[in-house]
């Protein structure tokens, strides 16, 4: 992720909804794609100050305070002069009247009457627009309400305090159990199934890769996939949960998988690989945006962006065991896992 700069010159981040030095309202414009000022209009709406595309703001924005997107206006201005990168840049228009691109996708948001639930979804809200932007970044097609081709994405946000939940993705449809926004509850689990981290932006990474897996695997890129992957026909899903929760990932792992749940069935495998692939190019895009950790790559070549990934791995851990916090990057890149994230990378590349 990359900073942006205010009209004042202060430095904007990607969640930002005002600037810190000149008070000014901030949104993410869904045209030019920039976390950048906007400034009330005549007619009641927010002008982007890069493009000047007119918008409202989100409702998820002015009534929660979870998101930082706008919202198409009716009455869109006759078409202003953005500069050329700018009339390139891919837009995130939301088809939702009310909602933001990313707000649009929720089908179903917690239980605000529940104290509690507002501040753990505005840390889901914050995971997921990042990731989602990230996923859009590198080219991946997401299927909203506004598009023909299925699966479409949306998400439910439920609490496993109340009912049964499961994190998980199904037909397009990833659940996330509200109570991982928990950081305590999150860390114990953590702990229990000795993973090297657990958070919000992982989950969301994790249940994006089994809906990739629909969209640009199955079933045009099957054969590619079985072959790295395994067949994720046998033994069936069920069959291969229980058998790991009974006798844990081979002990020789670490020369094939990328993690120990990974092993568990190809499909977990595909979606650890690809949560890794995700965690790569958003530290990689965020460090050649910070001349602090100058990196030039060419995102396209997969061998260049493994080796400033490494690179940065390499003293991001040391700077991290300095003073205690967990590696950021904890993966080892075996010849098998370089294979599988290079089959992800040519999925990022033309799915
Ligand atoms: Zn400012
Ligand atoms: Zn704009
Ligand atoms: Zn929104
Ligand atoms: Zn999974």
């Amino acid at each position: 992720m990359r900073a942006y700069e205010c009209q004042c010159g202060g430095p904007l981040f990607f969640h930002s909804t005002q600037c810190e030095g000149c008070g000014q309202t901030v949104g993410m414009c869904a045209s030019c794609l920039q976390v950048t000022a906007m400034r009330s209009t005549a007619g009641g709406h927010w002008q982007c100050v890069c493009c000047n595309s007119e918008w409202n703001l989100c409702d998820n924005r002015c009534n929660h305070g979870v998101c930082n997107g706008v919202v198409s206006v009716a009455n869109l201005p006759a078409e202003t002069t953005p500069s050329q990168s700018m009339q390139m840049a891919p837009k995130l228009v939301s088809a939702d009247a009310n909602l933001c691109w990313f707000c649009s996708l929720n089908r179903v948001i917690p239980d605000l009457s529940i104290v509690g639930n507002l501040q753990k979804w505005r840390r889901l809200e914050f995971a997921k627009h990042r990731v989602l932007h990230g996923v859009h970044q590198i080219g991946l097609p997401i299927f909203a309400d506004s598009d023909s081709v299925q699966p479409r994405l949306t998400f439910d946000f439920k609490s496993s305090e109340v009912e049964s939940v499961s994190t998980g993705h199904q037909n397009g449809v990833i659940t996330i159990d509200i109570d991982e926004a928990d950081s305590v509850q999150r860390e114990r689990i953590r702990v229990k199934f000795g993973e090297p981290q657990r958070t919000l932006v992982g989950h969301f990474r994790h249940e994006l890769g089994h809906y990739f897996w629909d969209v640009c695997v199955n079933p045009r890129r099957l054969d590619d996939y079985r072959q790295l992957f395994g067949d994720h026909v046998h033994p069936n899903y069920t069959d291969a949960q229980q058998a790991y929760y009974a006798g844990g990932p081979p002990i020789d792992w670490q020369d094939r998988f990328i993690s120990e749940y990974a092993t568990m069935h190809p499909w977990e495998d595909f979606a650890e690989t690809f949560n890794a692939y995700l965690d790569m190019a958003a530290i990689v895009s965020t460090s050649t945006h910070f001349n602090k950790l100058t990196v030039n790559v060419d995102g396209h070549d997969f061998d260049q962006l493994l080796d400033a990934y490494q690179g940065i791995g390499i003293a991001v851990n040391e700077l991290n065991r300095d003073i205690g916090l967990l590696d950021l990057v904890p993966e080892v890149f075996n010849p098998s896992v370089v294979q599988k994230l290079r089959f992800v990378h040519s999925l990022a590349n033309g799915c």
